[in-house]
């Protein structure tokens, strides 16, 4: 039997869609803290199984304002890959500065099995991957995170490190202070202590953990050496781009560096700074005891985080096990079928 029956049994033509209704929808009835749990779960299996996946860097067509990417992956059984654009100067317009799609393949058929929206998906699997790597790397005793950037991503990363990694505390801050208030109130009933911060000095105070998450299309310095202190873990998610960073490179030189995928964090994430041969550990590595993660307690630890394809795919298939016998998706008509699978011009034909 087709695999792609169990989802669409009355016609294979139908490919399910989950709009950003119903990936809400879905995110409501698993319950957003066990959906960030699942999603590491999910991605940990993944990245425990990484020579199974065809690696490419993602393909990205720069503008002056942005980028729009495509993270193509696959495991043999099942291809996937996320439309996402990356533009900073869109959110003082009014949209997000982070939109995506994508959709997951029967490998054996190349028929789409499910297309979804990924701007939810995002910002879970990346809050799920931040929060994969802070279990990893972190003091086992870090229960503060401060976290820079304020922006859409940030109460997930919020949420994600306390559902996976048991922090209690975050201390807020961003420029924009509205940014800080808007995260307090969605934050507000989480169970976290929040501590709104004005100055960039003001949030690291005291904190175990650090994860930026600004958007600029520049390379800024949102943390200078002097502010990072022994035994910090690091989350940058927001340097993701090439040309787009947010740590002064004597931090990347002082700290030991864990990456998803090299060849792609080189070009993008913080690293880009250092020499081509800068040391580096793959995360990969350290979750199935291949490499060593923290080595001391004083350590500073830095996750280079770009978002790298295997954890959409991850968070695609596991969208994909969770609708089934549901009715979180709708059936689109997305692929010509017809009776003869020669007679395309035929089917088209009796159409008019
Ligand atoms: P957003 O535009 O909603 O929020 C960014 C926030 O950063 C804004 O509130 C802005 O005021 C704030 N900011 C900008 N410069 C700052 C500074 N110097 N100090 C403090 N705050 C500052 O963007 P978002 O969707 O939350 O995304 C944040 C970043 O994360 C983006 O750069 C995005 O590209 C990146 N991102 C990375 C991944 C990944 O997998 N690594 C995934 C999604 C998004």
């Amino acid at each position: 039997m087709n695999k792609m029956t169990n989802l669409a049994p009355s016609k294979l033509a139908y490919v399910p869609f989950v709009s950003v209704d119903n990936m809400m929808k879905l995110i409501h009835h698993i319950g957003i803290k066990p959906m960030l749990r699942d999603l590491a779960e999910a991605i940990t299996e993944d990245f425990a199984r990484w020579d199974s996946f065809d690696k490419t860097p993602r393909i990205g067509s720069h503008s002056d304002v942005g980028v729009i990417e495509l993270m193509p992956t696959s495991d043999g059984e099942l291809y996937g890959f996320k439309y996402v654009n990356g533009h900073p100067k869109n959110m003082a317009e009014g949209l997000q500065t982070v939109t995506a799609f994508g959709l997951l393949a029967d490998v054996d058929s190349g028929y789409p099995v499910l297309l979804s929206e990924m701007t939810m998906l995002t910002a879970m699997r990346t809050a799920a991957m931040s929060a994969v790597a802070t279990k990893a790397l972190a003091r086992p005793d870090a229960r503060m995170m401060a976290m820079i950037g304020n922006g859409a991503q940030s109460e997930f990363q919020s949420l994600a490190l306390q559902a996976v990694c048991g922090i209690d505390t975050v201390r807020l801050y961003d420029i924009d202070p509205a940014a800080t208030a808007k995260a307090m109130a969605n934050l507000a009933g989480s169970g976290l202590t929040l501590i709104p911060c004005k100055t960039i000095e003001e949030v690291i105070e005291g904190a175990d953990i650090i994860t930026t998450a600004t958007a600029d299309k520049d390379m800024q310095t949102i943390l200078t050496d002097n502010l990072v202190g022994a035994g910090v873990h690091i989350n940058a998610i927001g340097g993701d781009c090439p040309g787009k960073t947010e740590l002064h490179r004597d931090i990347v030189a002082r700290s030991s560096v864990f990456v998803e995928y090299p060849p792609q964090t080189r070009i993008e994430g913080e690293i880009q700074q250092m020499d081509p041969d800068h040391p580096v550990t793959e995360l990969w590595k350290v979750l199935t005891g291949k490499a060593t993660g923290r080595s001391s307690v004083a350590e500073v630890t830095l996750f280079d985080g770009v978002g790298f394809a295997i954890e959409d795919f991850s968070a695609l298939r596991y969208i994909h096990s969770k609708i089934k016998g549901t009715d979180f998706y709708l059936d689109l008509d997305f692929v010509a079928d017809p009776d003869d699978p020669r007679d395309l011009f035929g089917m088209l034909q009796r159409a008019g």
